[in-house]
């Protein structure tokens, strides 16, 4: 393979050094919009259950309104029995009616008991949403504050990861184009990385042996050579 010198060697590990350290940030930072989604996802529970709660609610309402309506057509009926009571000719009439009311007021006395339940109900579940709404407040402080430290440690990295990129092109520069080439292609196949140590014969991309001559080649640091197993540039620290 192509002569080089042991300047370019060096530029490469370092341009590698910084590309790795470039992509960490990278990622820590890709995974931002999801961690904040985390942050955010208690919110959405509470507030998922106070529209349950609502939705209880207007029912309760609903029920209520329609037993009262119950408890008025009742009341009219009672009072048009009543009169039709004043104008009974005989006794066995005046027994019909009494009966007739006497089953209306026993049906209302049901109802009644039933707007009764329906009323603790709707107190119970506007307490239930007062209670979650107070909640919803405190935790969206929680995570208004959370947000603020990551999105302030985003910024960090963010700026960190500029200031790593800018070292990694100044490096590049300095790096013979077609070496440059073909420390791409390799690292376009092998996860990002394009060279690697290694140490007693150990491929520390592959983690295989490499032949002993060629270690002893790279020793030379006159010649760059790849990896016969995972084809990634190779280098020793003397
Ligand atoms: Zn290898």
């Amino acid at each position: 393979m192509n002569n080089i010198t042991r300047d370019q060697i060096e530029f490469l590990v370092e341009l590698q050094q910084m590309e790795t350290a470039a992509a960490k940030v990278q990622s820590q930072l890709d995974e931002l919009p999801e961690k904040l989604k985390q942050i955010e996802s208690g919110l959405k529970e509470i507030e998922e259950a106070i529209n349950i709660d609502k939705e209880n609610l207007a029912e309760l309402k609903k029920a209520y309104r329609a037993f009262d309506a119950e408890i008025q057509v009742n009341q009219g009926r009672i009072k048009k029995r009543e009169e039709q009571l004043h104008a009974a000719t005989t006794n066995k009439e005046y027994q019909a009616i009494l009966k007739e009311i006497s089953e209306i007021k026993k049906a209302s006395s049901r109802i009644e008991d039933e707007t009764l339940a329906c009323l603790d109900n709707i107190d119970a579940a506007e307490t239930a949403i007062r209670e979650k709404e107070e909640a919803y407040e405190a935790e969206a402080v929680e995570v208004s504050e959370k947000k603020s430290v990551f999105e302030a440690a985003a910024e960090t990295e963010r700026r960190s990861l500029n200031e790593v990129l800018a070292q990694r092109d100044e490096i590049s520069s300095k790096i013979d184009s077609e070496l440059m080439k073909q420390y791409e292609v390799i690292k376009s196949y092998s996860r990002g990385i394009g060279i690697v140590q290694v140490i007693d014969s150990i491929c520390l991309g592959c983690h295989m042996n490499i032949p002993p001559q060629m270690y002893n080649e790279l020793h030379r640091e006159n010649e760059m050579k790849t990896c016969p197993h995972c084809h990634r540039m190779l280098y020793v620290i003397k």
